[in-house]
């Protein structure tokens, strides 16, 4: 299957490569249970917005993934992170 690209020099679409290799930092640190409670690591995995960043941003493994979305969704709950952040309004 030959992927199509859209910036016309010949290389595959943005997605399909990547600069550096991703890998899951909780496998690395061997991680079998995130905690809610420790919310200054769950940070590092929400946008200044507030949102949870997906997998293919922050190199997690779905395992993982879905243990830290649990933890971050908990963590708001607690008011330990925040939902959102106001965007500032410049008008
Ligand atoms: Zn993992």
């Amino acid at each position: 299957m030959q992927a199509r690209s859209n910036s016309g020099d010949g290389k595959p679409p943005r997605k399909y490569y990547s600069a550096r290799k991703k890998f899951c930092v909780f496998c690395k640190e061997k991680v079998t249970l995130i905690d809610y409670k420790n919310h200054k690591s769950l940070e590092n995995f929400i946008s200044e917005t507030g949102r949870i960043f997906p997998a293919r941003v922050s190199g997690t493994c779905a395992y993982h993934q879905k243990q830290l979305s649990k933890a971050i969704k908990r963590a708001r709950q607690m008011a330990l992170i925040k939902f959102t952040e106001d965007k500032k309004r410049l008008t």
